[in-house]
């Protein structure tokens, strides 16, 4: 009997499987749904291979570092032999071959097609790869993001490199200018600090992190002094030449920078060029895909979800719209995502944590008298202070109304941005959160002594 051809028509079909694309799938699949999901490099996307894990490894890498460098301050007589980046780079991705087998596994456990190769989107419902054309009752576009640079800024890879090269440099360069600070490139300019290399931040705005609420900018810059990393913000990049043995930097005040080598880390653009997108009839805006609240595009079947559509560029932003748009189109009427409650953490050292808005923010959507805040600074906190690190959480509510935004700095405080998405999201009063008990000695403390704070009743604050 001849083998029956394999299947092109599905319920389903998912144009990329990074963050977004994959948890579409696996919702779809899970719900019942036929899926195929087109993808031309690997499963995981940016996530996986090149952004959350290989660099949340590094970082890991550098905090050893650092924690062998530092024990003397804790009573333990260490010392640092050696960087071997190499060995860095197998750990880093072993983590990563280790996460992949078991995503590979769980796509193929839930019956997925998965179709290898590029796709372009041929018509609303059909999706074109190698001269195969693979139908779907509803489509997802979720083809991820790629590096930006600047114009006349060309990346060569080697001494002009993006995020993609600095995960897998296999040697630690003596010296480094990171151009844009941002959550990229603070993270990189703290790993690679830890590891030994001597780095500078360009930043055009005039703060580092400037998303961030002003107060965890001042603090980030205050720890990134104390740690050596050099910045220059407020100051535009001009150009970069080559020289024997790096790169020089100009910047528009006429100052240069010489280094080893430049990191691009000025943002991300959406991936969306050259894929059918606005031949099929999808309206893409500056390379995005303007969704609704449903994350449909302006064509019934066909929703976006990750790094193309405006908004955070996260991969658990992804993770939550892969899994709504599967729910939608099922029927099962999930609640839209709102954008401001999705959590956000910078894993620096020290880490940055946030929820909401900022001061600023806040005092802009409701005026200033109908704003308060609280400043707990970690000076108080036992935990914090055992592990040596300085910083504070900020806290900004309506007044006699809930807390509106959380913001948090010091070393792991990233792990307290769970409780601060509940508090957020639950729309908490600061009573309701000082009433419940926070476990002592943890860094989690500082949470409830800063809802303490504000409701106004006081513990360890002067
Ligand atoms: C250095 C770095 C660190 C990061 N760290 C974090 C972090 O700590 N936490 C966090 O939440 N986020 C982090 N991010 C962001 C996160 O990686 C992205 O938000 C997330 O990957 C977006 O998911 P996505 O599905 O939209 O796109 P992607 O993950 O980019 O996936 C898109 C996929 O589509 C595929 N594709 C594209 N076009 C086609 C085509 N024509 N045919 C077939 N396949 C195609 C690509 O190969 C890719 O696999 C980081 C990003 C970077 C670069």
């Amino acid at each position: 009997m001849p083998e029956a051809a394999a299947p092109t028509s599905f319920d389903l079909v998912v144009l990329g499987g990074g963050s977004g694309g994959y948890a579409a799938a696996l919702r779809a699949a899970e719900l019942g749904m036929s899926v195929a999901m087109v993808e031309k490099d690997k499963v995981g996307g940016t996530c996986l291979h090149r952004g959350c894990i290989p660099t949340k490894a590094l970082l890991h890498a550098g905090e050893v570092a650092d924690t062998a460098r530092d024990g003397a301050s804790f009573g333990i007589q260490t010392s640092l032999d050696k960087v071997d980046m190499p060995a860095v780079v197998a750990y880093q991705q072993a983590v990563v071959a280790k996460l992949y087998k078991g995503l590979q596994g769980l796509v193929k456990s839930r019956r997925i097609t998965v179709i290898e190769g590029t796709g372009r989107l041929v018509a609303p419902d059909t999706v074109e790869v190698d001269g195969t054309r693979y139908t779907g009752r509803d489509v997802v576009l979720a083809s991820g993001s790629y590096s930006r640079s600047l114009p006349g800024l060309d990346i060569d890879g080697q001494r002009v490199i993006t995020s993609d090269h600095a995960i897998a440099l296999d040697h630690v360069p003596v010296s480094a200018i990171v151009l844009g600070g941002g959550v990229i490139g603070v993270e990189f300019a703290s790993a690679w600090t830890s590891l030994g290399v001597d780095v500078t931040i360009v930043e055009a705005l005039p703060r580092l992190v400037p998303a961030e609420d002003e107060a965890v900018s001042k603090m980030l810059e205050r720890a990134f002094r104390r740690r050596k990393i050099g910045f220059r913000t407020g100051v535009r990049f001009a150009g970069v030449e080559h020289t024997d043995d790096g790169v020089r930097v100009s910047l528009e005040n006429g100052d240069t920078l010489d280094a080893e080598l430049l990191l691009v880390a000025v943002g991300r653009g959406p991936a969306t060029a050259g894929l059918g997108y606005e031949e099929a009839g999808v309206r893409v805006d500056r390379g995005f895909v303007p969704v609704d609240e449903r994350l449909r595009t302006n064509l019934e079947h066909v929703r976006a979800v990750g790094d193309i559509v405006p908004g955070l560029q996260l991969a658990h932003r992804g993770f939550g719209q892969g899994i709504f748009v599967a729910e939608d189109i099922a029927g099962l009427n999930p609640a839209p995502i709102d954008e401001l409650g999705i959590p956000r953490v910078t894993y620096c050292d020290p880490e940055i944590a946030s929820m909401g808005l900022t001061e600023a923010q806040a005092r802009e959507e409701y005026g200033a008298e109908n704003v308060a805040t609280v400043q707990y600074d970690l000076a108080g906190n036992g935990k914090s202070q055992i592990l040596k690190t300085a910083g504070f959480v900020k806290l900004v509510r309506r007044v006699d109304g809930p807390v509106i935004g959380l913001h948090m700095v010091g070393s792991r405080m990233g792990e307290q941005v769970g409780e601060a998405q509940l508090i957020f999201n639950w729309e908490a009063l600061p009573s309701e959160v000082a009433a419940l008990l926070h476990a002592h000695p943890t860094q989690n403390e500082a949470l409830g002594e800063a809802h303490m704070a504000l409701a106004g009743k006081p513990l360890h604050v002067h």
